[in-house]
């Protein structure tokens, strides 16, 4: 599969699931196969494939009949057969795709719909033309055990017949399915998992996570109305119907522009027709029809054996314009991927345009559907990617599921290449940016395209939420699946080929391909062809790059004597290419062997400027402001410093201070005008910070903000983040001085054992000085007040049901408190639907402070907004209900919108719920949500209100998480006593903060 590129804003977390049967299963089957003994020869089975199919355009459904011989080629008495049935994924809520569907995307009770529900029924296995027992397995309803009444000796064959019926689903969800009238074909009939040194494969079908299949030979019989064009895997054997699609082929080509809008379906014609397709050593078949389909054909000629490759692509009206050139992406990509892996291994290669679901393309031998393409770039890319997989997944079966790298991360890495050779000097901003004077504003212009792939990868390394590259498919986090397997491993593949140089590397990979051509290799078998081409150990890359998450970082240290030392800083060891520079011409180039502490290396002689580390960027070097050194000069380690107005994708080569100008206002300082600087918040860095001075107009003072963050990241830590702060802010306050807040902290994040179903951890302390609130409110001349503050937080960012609790302690100089806070959403559908919950409890520990508003407060602004100076208010000192801006609050504490601070006084304990929910059914779409809050404190408001319980419902109305306006419309007896009019209850919250939340903090 090709996967698409988007980064997902907020990265998405996986959802727990209970152990399921599938895991208790699997662990059997695993301790079962390992206990085998793995020095056994290499074999593997033989199936040979008959199967009539009839398509039902009315009813979107397949009847079919199979026939499958299985030939035992193991040395083991075999006494019963796991068979897939993939289709069922899609009959429940409770397969292994609904569920993993749920777990990545919070897609809940989908096949709840009937048009997204497929199932493949009618099933009577008969062994031999006698009836067998069968049974589905539990909770995996997509793979059946067929008990064998007389065992299959080795070397024996059995013939295996069966009826099918598939209900062909709505192809909105994963790889089969049908859009209309347009048939997605794709794992489809019964077939059995692999058996092999190691055992049984059974596998449910995943979207996640790709396959592993017997090879065989296929004679498929497709029956179908006479007007629908076909692409299949495998030779097609009917004249008549080669001759139509040669015909189809002149007409397209006529068609210079087939840009019309009309993409309707055509009847069906009454008449049926039959297709048959034969193929040999493949091991899945796919099919796709349309009745819209225009067809071009060709001819390719591969380079080394001079055999020719029919080739054609199968596209409708929607994306013709891009499509009119497909054929040629196809022919050239097969010539040159012969040329350097081996002959494309098929007679036909056949690419498809249609609605596809799962990335931007998935492949099948000999065929391949493609999704909607951005461009025509784009489109030769993907096409080039899938057929790529002709060698690295068809001819070449390894265990996707198991080793997705043997598949995705190669076939990522040979396009890329191929890409890079056809598309010489192609930069990112022609992809990615359109727009060349923005890319130049922006300072991007020069970047390669292939820069993207390290950036993406570089955000989630940097972060330190790497996960190994040869993990099974369904161990990854969504983002991982592809930063890993795509970003980071490509880039490892074509690292071994800068190192090894483009010869040894193409000679390796074909006698890889030679050797295990329609064979199942395992990651050792690539290994041991790898080495002992080479005669090279290549353990830093089968081991440590494939296997860990060791990070690879060089520096430069210091020049001496035509020597440079460099000093191995990560924890991979690896080999590394220095260069000699001068500018950005490249004097020589040089490999050295990986190496752990320092190394001085012999520099040879001659006019270059500058050594570098990897100028190519071939090595996944996480740290590149460490790569350059100068011969001569005062700092010879400095990296370039660029500065850049408004915005910049980060170079991970050059320091960048990015500027913009500021406006502000708040009450005591009036307008303010400043700049904001900050180092890039894209890709974490090391060091990182943001600063924002003001000229204060109304005041004539200054003001601002400004923090630093020093960020370290262990490897292979039980602490993943460790995150030192330093954040200073000044404003004006009333009687012309200023509130002062100083503070450091020190944020520990805790590595996820299990990155699938995360719950993310952190524990947090802070010391803060503040200039004192009371004074300040007297107008006196205030002092800085000391607190610290200690917590602890849990939070499971899961798109269903998430949820963060935060147990804190505070304590000043006159008093100490804790509170805990669980905020939960109960999700009713989708990402932003749901019952959203908030608990609070808090108690004063010990307090000698006549002040009050240290102890807990009933309604938003709490205290704490106010003695820290916490959040963004224009105008923090107002007095409520005086002026708008007086509205503002904060649901903290407390949690009431009424304001009753002044009357009730502060708490020395409280405890409160908060219930908001959007409307239900199709009201949820109008931006109001209904709210309760309900709170129990330690006191009541007088003698004649006399309960210390309190109430308010009401609505909410705004654009959440950022302006939401509150109307408390039922409120308490207590309440309304205190609050005055409707009017006056009728509050906001306006979070400012939540736009430098994100730019401060970014991804973590
Ligand atoms: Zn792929």
């Amino acid at each position: 599969m090709q996967k698409n590129y988007s980064y997902p804003k907020n990265q998405k977390r996986l959802f727990h699931i209970t152990p399921s049967l599938q895991f208790i299963f699997m662990c059997l089957f695993f301790i079962g196969s390992y206990s085998k003994t793995l020095s056994q020869e290499y074999f593997q089975q033989e199936l040979n494939y008959k199967i009539h199919v009839s398509l039902n355009d009315v009813l979107h459904e397949l009847n079919a009949f199979e026939t499958l011989e299985y030939i035992n080629h193991s040395p083991d008495t075999l006494h019963f057969l796991y068979f897939h049935l993939w289709p069922n994924a899609y009959s429940n809520n409770n397969t292994p795709l609904a569920r993993q569907l749920f777990q990545l995307y919070g897609r809940e009770k989908l096949f709840n719909d009937p048009e997204l529900r497929g199932a493949i029924d009618s099933l009577d296995f008969e062994v031999s033309g006698r009836n067998v027992h069968w049974n589905l397995l539990p909770g995996q309803p997509d793979i059946c055990r067929i008990n064998l009444d007389v065992p299959l000796i080795p070397g024996d064959s059995i013939q295996i017949t069966t009826p099918f019926r598939v209900k062909i689903p709505k192809g909105v969800t994963s790889r089969l399915g049908h859009i209309g009238e347009s048939y997605q074909i794709s794992q489809w009939y019964p077939k059995p998992a692999v058996y092999d040194r190691a055992g049984w494969h059974p596998i449910s079908y995943l979207d996640q996570g790709e396959f592993f299949s017997e090879f065989g030979r296929f004679d498929v019989r497709i029956t179908l109305p006479a007007n629908y064009i076909v692409g299949a895997s495998g030779n097609l054997q009917n004249d008549n119907e080669i001759k139509m699609l040669d015909k189809l082929s002149a007409d397209t080509s006529r068609i210079k522009t087939a840009n019309s809008v009309e993409n309707d379906f055509p009847v069906s014609s009454k008449q049926l027709k039959t297709l048959r397709y034969t193929a040999d050593k493949i091991h899945d078949f796919a099919w796709f029809a349309d009745k819209r389909f225009h067809v071009q054909k060709g001819k390719v000629k591969l380079p080394n054996s001079g055999r020719e490759v029919t080739t054609m692509v199968l596209f409708t009206n929607e994306q013709a314009d891009l499509w009119k050139d497909a054929l040629q992406y196809a022919d050239k990509a097969i010539w040159w991927l012969s040329d350097k892996i081996g002959d494309y291994p098929y007679q036909n290669f056949t690419a498809v345009q249609s609605a596809l679901t799962s990335g931007d393309g998935m492949e099948y031998p000999g065929i391949t559907v493609i999704g909607l393409a951005e461009d025509a770039y784009s489109l030769d890319e993907v096409i080039s990617h899938e057929i790529c997989h002709n060698w690295f997944y068809s001819a070449l079966g390894s265990n996707e599921r198991r080793y997705t790298y043997m598949d995705e991360s190669i076939t990522t890495a040979y396009t890329a290449r191929y890409m890079d050779k056809k598309y010489p000097g192609k930069k990112l901003w022609e992809v990615y940016v359109k727009n060349r004077k923005l890319a130049k504003f922006i300072h991007v212009d020069k970047m390669p395209i292939q820069r993207m792939q390290e950036l993406e990868w570089l955000i989630q390394a940097r972060n330190n939420l790497e996960q190994p590259i040869n993990l099974p498919a369904n161990e990854y986090t969504e983002l991982n699946y592809i930063l890993m397997l795509y970003n980071k491993a490509a880039t490892a593949f074509n690292y071994l080929r800068a190192y090894l140089g483009d010869s040894v590397f193409d000679a390796a990979m074909q006698e890889y391909f030679r050797q295990w051509k329609n064979k199942h290799p395992q990651p050792e078998d690539l290994r041991e062809i790898f080495e002992t081409h080479t005669g090279k150990d290549l353990s830093w890359f089968f081991t440590d790059l494939m296997g860990t998450t060791k990070r690879l970082d060089y520096k430069m240290v210091r020049i001496e004597n035509q020597q440079v030392l460099i000093k191995n800083k990560g924890e991979l060891v690896s080999p590394l290419v220095i260069a000699g520079m001068t500018g950005d011409s490249i004097f020589f180039e040089k490999w050295v062997g990986g190496f752990e502490g320092q190394k001085w290396i012999d520099l040879p002689a001659g006019d270059y400027s500058e050594i570098k580390i990897d100028p190519g960027h071939v090595m996944p070097e996480i740290f590149r402001m460490n790569n350059n050194i100068k011969k001569t000069g005062t700092f010879p380690r400095a990296d370039p410093l660029r500065t850049q107005l408004l915005f910049s994708v980060d170079n991970p080569e050059t320091h960048t201070l990015i500027y913009m100008p500021a406006i502000n206002w708040t009450r005591e300082n009036g307008f303010m005008l400043g700049m904001a600087f900050h180092n890039g918040f894209i890709i974490p860095k090391p060091l990182e910070y943001f600063v924002m001075p003001f000229y204060a107009f109304g005041n004539s003072d200054l003001g601002g903000f400004g923090r630093i963050n020093y960020n370290i990241t262990p490897y292979d830590n039980f602490i993943r983040l460790a995150t030192l702060s330093f954040e200073g802010t000044q404003f004006g306050a009333p009687g012309h001085q200023n509130f002062r807040k100083l503070k450091t902290g020190l944020k520990l994040d805790f590595r996820n054992k299990k990155m699938t179903h995360p719950l993310n951890q952190s524990v947090f302390g802070n010391y803060i000085a503040a200039s004192n609130l009371f004074q300040i409110e007297l107008q006196e001349k205030a002092k800085m007040n000391s607190y610290f503050q200690f917590g602890y937080l849990l939070e499971k960012a899961s798109v269903i049901n998430p949820y963060t609790l935060l147990a804190s302690f505070e304590s000043g100089k006159t008093y100490k408190k804790t509170s805990v806070e669980l905020n939960y959403r109960l999700s009713y559908w989708g990402l932003n639907n749901g019952l959203d919950m908030r608990l609070f409890a808090g108690t004063i520990l010990k307090t000698d402070s006549k002040i009050p508003f240290y102890a807990f407060s009933a309604s938003g602004r709490s205290g704490r907004e106010q003695y820290f100076y916490q959040g963004t208010y224009p105008d923090r000192f107002s007095v409520f209900p005086e002026n708008f801006f007086s509205r503002q609050m904060t649901l903290s504490e407390g949690g009431l919108v009424s304001p009753v601070n002044d009357s009730l006084g502060y708490s020395r304990w409280l405890f409160s719920l908060s219930l908001t929910s959007n409307l239900p059914g199709k009201a949820a779409q109008f931006p109001v949500k209904p709210f309760l809050n309900l709170l129990l404190n330690d006191h009541d408001i007088n003698a004649t209100q006399n309960s210390p319980f309190f109430y308010e419902a009401g609505l909410k109305a705004g654009i959440w998480g950022f302006f939401e306006m509150y109307i408390p419309i039922l409120v308490s007896k207590n309440i309304d006593s205190i609050s005055g009019t409707f009017k006056n209850r009728i509050r906001f919250v306006f979070s400012l903060d939540s736009i430098s939340k994100l730019k401060l903090h970014g991804n973590r």
